[in-house]
C-alpha cells in the first residue's frame, strides 16, 4: 500500500487515450507538474489546494499516448531538497531501504516505481532531483538535455537549470517514457527540434563494444568506500563487455556546489515571488498594508524554501550581485567549457550518482550544507544543460542501493542510454 511509504500526496486516476505507446501503463507524476483538474501541491502548503485550470504539455503527451495517471508523488518542497523530508506532507520512506530516505527531490515518483505503485514515474531535475532518488531507490531515471523536454506547466524552481524527466525499472522503459515527453512544444520557446522524432526506446541494445568512458577523478575520489567499490565493479563489466575506460579532468567542478546553489537560489527567489497570496497561494487577508499581508501569505512556505527565497535575494541585490551571481555565473561557463574538453576524447562520463549510499531518516535535516555537498556529482550536469542517467548499480551494506551515472554530450541521449543498458546485462 503507498499509504506505508507516503508516496502520494494526491491518489487520483487519470485515465489517457484508449490506445498509443503507453496503453495499459500507469504513470506517478511529481506534484510540481501541472495537471488540469487535479490538485498540484509542489510539497507546500502555500499551494494546498491549487487545482490547475490547464495540464502540462509532458501531462498531456502522456494521455495522449495512452498512459493512466495513478497520482501526484510527494516531493520536497518546491523541488528544494535531496531526501524529499522538505515535503509539507511528511517524508517518503525508501521501499528499497527500510529506514532510508528515497533520495530527492522527486523522492515519491522514484518511489512509487520501486514500490511497484506506478509502472513509470516523471520527476524533475534542478541540480539532481531525478537521478538521486533514481539512485537511493534502485531505479533508473534520466535527466534530458536543457531543451529536451518541455517545462511548459512545470511549477519553476529554477528555470535555466530544470528539465522533466522519466523514472523506470529498466533503461529501455525509461527511454520509452522519454520517446513520449521530448520534443519541441511551442509553449516553451528553450525547447529544441532535436528530439521531434526520437527513438531513444532503440538505443538500448547493451551495445558498448569499442565505447570510451571517461571517469572524472574530482568525481569519484570523495565518495564513500562500498560506493566507489560498486562503481569500479561496475566499469569492469563495462571493459568485459568491450568499453573503453580513461580517466579523465574536470577541474571547475570543486566550485560547481557553490555556483549552483548561488545560481538555483536566485533563480528560486525570483520563481517563488508570486506566492504572494494574491497571484498563486494562500492568502494571509488584507487589513490595510500589502506589506503585512504578503508577509503573513508568505508564512505558508516551510524553512528550506524561506532560507533560499532569503539567500537568493541577497545574492542578487545591488552591491553583492556582481560578488556571487556574476560569479556563480562565470563558473558555470567553466562547467560547461570542462565537459566540452572532455567530450572531445571521450564518448560519455561516468561517475558514482551520489558520493554515499542512502541517508537514515532525519539524519541531514539538521545540517542543509552537508546535504547541498552530497548534490556534488548530480549538478555539474545540470549547469552544463547536459543529459545524464542514473543506472542501479548493485547494493552496499546489506542492501542499500547505489547508482552509476553517465553524462553525454548535449542531446546525446542515445549514447547515455545505450551504456547504461548495458550495465543492466
Ligand atoms: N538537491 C538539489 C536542490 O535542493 C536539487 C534539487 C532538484 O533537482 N530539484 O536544489
Amino acid at each position: 500500500m503507498s499509504a506505508d511509504y507516503n508516496i502520494f500526496v494526491t491518489e487520483e486516476t487519470v485515465e489517457g487515450a484508449d490506445d498509443g505507446p503507453l496503453a495499459g501503463r500507469t504513470v506517478a507524476v511529481k506534484d510540481n507538474i501541472s495537471t488540469e483538474g487535479v490538485r498540484t501541491t509542489c510539497g507546500s502548503e502555500m499551494l494546498d489546494d491549487y487545482v490547475p485550470p490547464y495540464d502540462a504539455t509532458v501531462v498531456e503527451r502522456l494521455k495522449d499516448a495512452g498512459a493512466t495517471i495513478v497520482g501526484k508523488a510527494n516531493m520536497d518542497e518546491f523541488g528544494m531538497g535531496s531526501t524529499t523530508e522538505t515535503s509539507a506532507f511528511g517524508p517518503v520512506e525508501n521501499p528499497a531501504a527500510p529506514g532510508r530516505v528515497p533520495g530527492g527531490s522527486s523522492g515519491g515518483s522514484a518511489a512509487a516505481v520501486a514500490a511497484g505503485e506506478a509502472d513509470l514515474a516523471l520527476g524533475s531535475d534542478t541540480g539532481g532531483s531525478v537521478r538521486n532518488p533514481a539512485a537511493f531507490c534502485g531505479v533508473v531515471g534520466i535527466k534530458p538535455t536543457y531543451g529536451l523536454v518541455s517545462r511548459y506547466g512545470l511549477v519553476a524552481y529554477a528555470n535555466s537549470l530544470e528539465q522533466i524527466g522519466p523514472l523506470a525499472p529498466t533503461v529501455a522503459e525509461a527511454a520509452e517514457l522519454l520517446d513520449v515527453i521530448s520534443g519541441p512544444d511551442e509553449r516553451d520557446a528553450t525547447t529544441r527540434d532535436e528530439a521531434a522524432d526520437s527513438d531513444y526506446a532503440s538505443a538500448a541494445t547493451g551495445e558498448v563494444d569499442g565505447l570510451t568512458v571517461g571517469v572524472p577523478t574530482e568525481l569519484v575520489e570523495g565518495a564513500h568506500e562500498g560506493v566507489r567499490e560498486r562503481f569500479e565493479a561496475t566499469l569492469d563489466d563495462l571493459r568485459a563487455q568491450g568499453a573503453t575506460v580513461e580517466e579523465v579532468s574536470l577541474p571547475s567542478v570543486e566550485h560547481a556546489v557553490e555556483a549552483y546553489y548561488v545560481i538555483a537560489m536566485s533563480e528560486a527567489s525570483s520563481n517563488l515571488a508570486r506566492f504572494d497570496g494574491v497571484r498563486y497561494g494562500q492568502s494571509g487577508g488584507f487589513e490595510g498594508n500589502w506589506n503585512e499581508a504578503f508577509s503573513e501569505s508568505r508564512e505558508a512556505f516551510g524553512e528550506e524554501v524561506k532560507r533560499r527565497i532569503l539567500l537568493g535575494t541577497y545574492a542578487l541585490s545591488a552591491g553583492y550581485h556582481d560578488k556571487y551571481y556574476k560569479q556563480a555565473q562565470d563558473a558555470r561557463a567553466w562547467v560547461k567549457q570542462d565537459f566540452d574538453e572532455a567530450f572531445a576524447s571521450v564518448d560519455v562520463l561516468a561517475s558514482p550518482t551520489m558520493p554515499t549510499p542512502p541517508f537514515e531518516v532525519g539524519e541531514s535535516l539538521d545540517d542543509p550544507l552537508q546535504m547541498y555537498l552530497a548534490d556534488a556529482n548530480t549538478v555539474p550536469v545540470n549547469l552544463a544543460d547536459l543529459p545524464a542517467i542514473s543506472v542501479p548499480a548493485g547494493e552496499v551494506e546489506g542492501g542499500l542501493p547505489v547508482g552509476i551515472q553517465f553524462v553525454g554530450p548535449a542531446f546525446g541521449e542515445a549514447e547515455i542510454i545505450r551504456v547504461g543498458s548495458a550495465v543492466e546485462n
